[in-house]
């Protein structure tokens, strides 16, 4: 027998330590707050019953994890996967974090889900473990406490389930000032007109300023996109509209290609609404799904899981830029490739926090009782976005750093000076 151990590879939550370390340590982090920021607040693990269609009692594992609330009530998607845990829920709450004082929100960072394969499970059994799950979470969540919103197959009809269940534990005159629990709502419960589009229509955004940044365009680029479900669905739409050729895309079942590129919207009215795969598009060629990081192309959107790209396959990347759509979907020692290589990278926190930035709309529409129409809501995305990628780019220049670090020291930064301004109580 090898006496040699073979290396498992770094975990999420092993990455999102790593990189906060890494820039806590540059930017001279206070130490105290450094303790602070480098633990979750809260980690909650619940398991509830639930009855199957056949009768059968089930126990299904639920998380929410809240990392830090120094800006705001904690907020962050819910992901239904058979291989989300605790450690994965702390490292996504930890990059919300991050994403919501980077964007300049009232918020902080919080994730969670539930330990199943929604495609085991029929739509009414998915209802009622999305009612069980936010009963047994209780007022852990709340609109002023902790805010989910739509994450890895969940979805409007999610929140909507989520929306009617936390409203009904509460007393009928106080039943309407809690529109705002979640995030992500269908339109007709409250939901923000262009929350659906707003993360896909991020991603583009940030690729687009950063061509514009290099006196280049998105006219005739080619790209291939992993994942194509909210994001990379409309990432793609977007990106085509724009003139970029869309010429392979990956998900959990199939990878297509297409030179002449595929069409994003015939790509997606062939995907069924719920049990959603790209297999069986006969209008492009399906190849070996470990040849997808390796084609020539201007630009690469992880738009999946994490961890996806690692040291491995990162030697293959023909994309001299990658936006990252996913959170997390580079691992550290696959990042350290790809910048010795001189590849861009969008990092998560700003190339997909079109989706919070809509979110923080919805919730002060509902606070406020309005209801924004879909220009208004795209402008104010745009606006916003364009701005906090400027001031990346700014810090990109001043400290002669990557775009993560870059993104990573203005968030911290905003954190650190909030606790330096309150103190810690007591
Ligand atoms: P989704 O459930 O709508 O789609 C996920 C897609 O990933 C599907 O196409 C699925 O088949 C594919 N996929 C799953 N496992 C895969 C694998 N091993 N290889 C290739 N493809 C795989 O999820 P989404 O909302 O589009 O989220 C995608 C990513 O974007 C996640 O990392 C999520 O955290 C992040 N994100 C989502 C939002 C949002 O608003 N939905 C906001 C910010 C970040």
């Amino acid at each position: 027998m090898s006496t040699l151990q073979e290396k498992k590879p770094a975990t999420m939550y092993e990455n999102v330590m790593q990189q906060y370390n890494q820039v806590a340590n540059l930017v001279g982090l206070n130490e105290n707050i450094k303790k602070i920021l480098g633990i979750t607040n809260n980690e909650i693990i619940v398991h509830f019953p639930v009855k199957m269609d056949n009768g059968e009692v089930k126990i299904f594992t639920g998380y929410r994890v809240q990392h830090n609330n120094a800006l705001g009530p904690y907020k962050g998607g819910l992901r239904y996967h058979p291989t989300i845990d605790v450690d994965d829920a702390k490292a996504l709450a930890m990059w919300m974090t991050w994403k919501t004082s980077l964007a300049g929100l009232p918020f902080g960072g919080a994730k969670g889900g539930i330990q199943l394969d929604p495609r085991e499970h029929s739509l009414a059994e998915l209802e009622r473990i999305t009612r069980r799950f936010t009963y047994a979470l209780g007022d852990n969540i709340g609109p002023d406490q902790d805010i989910p919103a739509p994450d890895v197959n969940t979805n409007p009809q999610t929140m909507a389930w989520i929306l009617d269940t936390y409203m009904s534990t509460k007393s009928p005159s106080s039943r309407s000032h809690n529109n705002h629990i979640v995030t992500g709502k269908p339109v007709g419960s409250g939901g923000l007109e262009g929350r659906d589009r707003a993360t896909g229509f991020g991603v583009f955004l940030t690729i687009k300023l950063y061509l514009a940044s290099q006196g280049k365009t998105l006219e005739g680029k080619t790209f291939i996109v992993q994942g194509f479900g909210n994001v990379g669905q409309w990432a793609s739409q977007f990106m085509v509209e724009e003139g970029a050729r869309l010429i392979a895309v990956q998900d959990a079942h199939a990878t297509l290609y297409k030179e002449e590129g595929i069409d994003p919207i015939t790509l997606t009215e062939h995907i069924q609404p719920r049990k959603g795969s790209i297999a069986g598009f006969t209008e492009a060629e399906e190849i070996a799904p470990d040849d997808f990081f390796g084609l020539e192309c201007d630009v690469l959107i992880p738009a999946a899981l994490g961890n996806q790209i690692n040291q491995d396959n990162a030697l293959s990347v023909k994309a001299n830029l990658i936006a990252e759509g996913a959170n997390g979907p580079i691992t550290t020692e696959g990042e350290e490739v790809l910048l010795k290589r001189g590849i861009t990278i969008i990092p998560d926190i700003l190339c997909n926090s079109g989706g919070v930035i809509g979110s923080y709309f919805e919730w002060l529409q509902n606070r406020h009782g309005e209801i924004w129409q879909l220009d208004e809501v795209m402008q104010k995305i745009e606006k916003k976005l364009t701005e906090n990628f400027k001031r990346v780019e700014k810090a990109v220049e001043e400290n002669e750093v990557d775009w993560r670090t870059a993104a990573y020291i203005i968030a911290i930064n905003r954190i650190e000076l909030a606790y330096t301004q309150r103190g810690i109580f007591p």
